[in-house]
């Protein structure tokens, strides 16, 4: 009883607070996406219309040249995207971020990711005639297409990240605020976008049975990596369409958030039994699109399936993992 004492494993590691980690953790996930559901269900936003697929939402990726400190990234390309179900994309921003600086010992990194993502290097984009966004605008670029969009929780910018770069985009963002601290911008909340794709879902008509909702992340994630308009150029910003840059269309910022939105709107148009328009909920045809009859077959699948099979195909994932283990261990601990 009272406080627990500190339980170390074989190899001197902390064991019990451990435990509570997983169980914070979870916490967390739960309260994270009861936050998405009651966001989707508020009539109230600025700037928001009311209907939950009329709403505005913003992903927002940053690729990084490099570490700087432990715990910053230098960003090199953002983008953001602003989708709502009904109207599909509604407006998309791109900028290449000049940092002008290559921490010392870092310079290797720098080479290698500006090679694998076509990307101008720090201090170099004057004479390879590349539009920039000065690293002191990138915050407030933002915070102004949140504001006219009006993607706002409160006082705090809502953003959707896919939940494997989050720790990169928090990386780029205290880069970037550390900085240019004088400036006075919001503070950032950061959800993913497999729980929005989760909660949007949850909104069809009988969802209960509906063998097409997307239950855990994993299968939010299933659709929204889909590779399907990587390797299409007009997705792509400038830098990234120019000749020689174009093999390394996949790696642009632009490209990633507008597939994923695309993708995104998919999936929720077929839901929800939407009719796609060009542009909107698809972007324009190119050659180098990926028709997707691997895609559209499981997407069948699981809208016709009984609800056994349906079952089936969601097995256990990530968040019934977590679940499991948080009970094993509750009950560990009372032995
Ligand atoms: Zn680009």
């Amino acid at each position: 009883m009272g406080a627990r004492q500190p339980v170390y494993n074989t190899f001197g590691e902390l064991v019990i607070p451990h435990v509570k980690a997983i169980e914070n953790e979870y916490e967390s996930y739960v309260a994270a996406f009861s936050t998405v559901q009651q966001y989707l269900r508020r009539s109230d936003l600025s700037s928001q219309p009311k209907e939950p697929t009329s709403k505005r939402f913003m992903h927002l990726v940053m690729t990084p040249y490099c570490k700087h400190a432990w715990n910053e990234l230098i960003p090199a390309e953002f983008a953001v995207v602003i989708f709502s179900v009904d109207k599909g994309v509604e407006k998309s921003f791109v900028g290449l971020v000049d940092s002008g600086e290559i921490p010392l010992g870092e310079r290797g990194e720098v080479v290698t990711n500006c090679n694998r993502n076509a990307l101008p290097f720090p201090g170099d984009f004057d004479a390879v005639d590349a539009n920039s966004t000065p690293p002191s605008e990138v915050l407030k670029t933002i915070e102004e297409i949140a504001n006219k969009w009006g993607c706002n929780l409160g006082n705090e910018i809502l953003i959707f990240a896919m939940r494997s770069e989050i720790g990169t985009l928090t990386s780029c963002i205290r880069w970037l605020e550390r900085k240019y601290p004088c400036a006075k911008w919001r503070k950032f909340r950061i959800l993913t976008f497999e729980m929005l794709l989760m909660a949007l879902s949850e909104l069809v008509e009988n969802a209960g049975n509906n063998g097409a909702v997307i239950r855990h992340e994993g299968g939010a994630a299933r659709f929204l990596y889909h590779s399907r308009y990587e390797y299409n150029p007009a997705l792509a910003c400038c830098w990234h369409q120019k000749q020689d840059n174009i093999g390394k269309v996949p790696y642009c910022a632009l490209n990633i958030v507008l597939r994923r939105a695309y993708n995104a709107l998919y999936y929720l148009c077929h839901l929800f039994g939407k009719a796609m328009k060009p542009n909107n909920h698809v972007p324009i045809a190119d050659k180098h699109d990926v028709i997707d009859r691997e895609l559209k077959k499981q997407f069948e699948v699981l809208m016709n399936e009984d609800p056994i099979g349906v079952k089936r195909e969601e097995k256990p994932m990530v968040k019934y993992e977590v679940e499991e283990n948080v009970f094993k261990v509750k009950y560990d601990n009372r032995i």
